[in-house]
């Protein structure tokens, strides 16, 4: 595979563009592509205000210049996953962190956090009985939008992911640096590198992943309750193991298929490492396979909506409570005019009391226009409330989401078809309730996320229990 890049450094000089003076992402176009760089002249919201042009300029063209983080027939492929659950045949697991940062970017997190997702997903293929296709938010969820440019509590700029500033409460670190959107690169490639070397070695294989969850259920009183289902799964497997299926590899092909997603926010950086494939001239956003756009960027006028419309990748896009039905119908026709299964993904984030009379109308718009989509549930983002000044959420509400959209998606005969999850493979306290009961004077324990509160590991495979047996019912 051969990778046409978008303006080299050396192009960069040759249309003029290093000594002209140009306001935030003005002027960096490709002339061979023009139609990628026509978000540019529309409203961008969510843009860190870049001090230095010059710095900006720059760090585009050092991430053109660079390999892709994935490559397009990974892309493909996922696509093909997801068409699969758009058809209701497979069921997509999607989460990791709501904010990676540099600093937590070690081995053991990333061990951890693929720990957990490959836990959950074999809890849920069996609840399923389908193939669950596993997205991390991995490796490029650097960028975050925020509800103001000023955070109250310090007055200074608000942290805006570690690919634009810093979370210190300095003002220094709290200037955005373009030069960031490349480290955050290099801190996804690392990552990667990991996480592809875990999913092709014995790392990943069923009988390893399935050890763990048996640890899960043995040595935690958040795990004891699901004795029975981890039996279950223990014949299954054994059955499997009898039918002469080596359960020590991970799959057919060696490896467990472990995909790439963040939101794609910082419209330069995703610019910058989307590609042309010269054998087919598909044109791939290669920073992850899958990239999704936010409640707060979704405007059909908006340069979100403009840009990843012309990326093949599989795209996400989150529905909040207000947004209407024909609003989420003309998303899908924006996204997937073609009617791609596999193309679009709809993210419900409704929160716990808007799912069940908000979801409905939605699901029927877009299923009567024959649009093929993935329905997902994120039971995180509706869900956030305040405690003293803590960000946190309420696992029974995350719970009762999950609920609700199951509920939804059975009543209208859709399928409901994969959770988007903000976990970690740690043991935080930023999530209320569980089977450990975590109470609020618990928070201050290990509140350690560096924007929205995670699910730790007991309450991430403890949804993956109660999930995997709203699916069975
Ligand atoms: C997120 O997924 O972290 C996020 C900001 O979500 P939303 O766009 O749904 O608010
Ligand atoms: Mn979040």
């Amino acid at each position: 595979e051969t990778f046409a890049a978008g303006p080299y450094p050396g192009r960069v000089s040759e249309l003029g563009l290093d000594s002209a003076p140009v306001a935030t992402g003005q002027a960096l176009t490709d002339q061979a592509h023009p139609e990628l760089d026509l978000w540019r002249t529309l409203p961008a919201k969510q843009q860190p205000n870049w001090p230095d042009q010059a710095a900006l300029r720059g760090a585009y063209a050092e991430l053109s210049a660079l390999p892709p983080l994935v490559i397009a027939p990974e892309v493909r492929s996922l696509t093909e996953r997801l068409a699969d659950v758009a058809r209701g045949e497979a069921f997509l697991l999607q989460g990791g962190d709501c904010a990676e940062t540099f600093a937590a970017n070690t081995a053991n997190n990333i061990r951890d956090k693929v720990k957990t997702l490959l836990q959950m997903a074999v809890v849920l293929t069996y609840g399923a009985s389908t193939p669950v296709v596993k997205v991390a938010r991995i490796a490029g969820q650097y960028a975050k939008p925020r509800s103001a440019d000023i955070e109250t509590s310090t007055g200074l700029p608000s942290y805006r992911g570690d690919a634009v500033n810093g979370l210190e409460a300095t003002l220094a670190a709290r200037l955005p640096d373009p030069y960031r959107m490349v480290s955050a690169y290099h801190h996804s490639a690392a990552a990667l590198n990991l996480i592809r070397a875990f999913a092709t070695g014995g790392f990943s294989s069923l009988s390893q992943v399935h050890e763990w969850n048996k640890a899960f259920v043995r040595d935690s009183a958040a795990g004891r309750r699901y004795e029975l289902m981890a039996t279950d799964i223990e014949r299954a497997l054994a059955f499997m193991a009898a039918c002469g299926i080596d359960l020590d590899r991970t799959s057919e092909l060696g490896g467990v298929e472990l995909y790439t997603s963040h939101e794609g926010l910082l419209l330069d950086y995703e610019r910058a490492l989307t590609r042309v494939e010269e054998s087919t001239g598909q044109v791939c956003d290669l920073s992850a396979h899958m990239i999704w756009i936010g409640e707060r960027t979704r405007d059909l006028d908006g340069a979100h909506m403009e840009f990843l419309s012309r990326v093949t990748n599989p795209i996400g896009c989150k529905i909040g409570p207000k947004a209407s039905p024909d609003e989420v119908l003309a998303i899908a026709e924006r996204i997937n005019p073609e009617h791609i299964p596999g193309r679009l993904t709809l993210i419900s984030r409704m929160g716990t009391g808007r799912v069940r009379d908000a979801l409905p109308a939605v699901v029927e718009k877009v299923n009567a226009a024959g649009h093929p989509v993935v329905w997902a549930c994120d039971p995180m983002h509706g869900n956030t409330r305040d405690v003293g000044g803590v960000k946190t959420r309420h696992f029974d509400d995350v719970l009762d989401e999950v609920l609700g959209f199951f509920e939804v998606h059975k009543d209208l005969g859709t399928h409901p078809g994969g959770l988007h999850i903000e976990l970690t493979g740690e043991d935080v306290t930023e999530c209320l309730g569980g089977g450990q009961e975590i109470g609020e004077a618990d928070l201050g324990g290990r509140y350690e996320t560096a924007c929205d509160p995670r699910l730790n590991t007991s309450q991430a495979l403890e949804l993956a229990f109660l999930v995997a047996e709203m699916l069975q019912a």
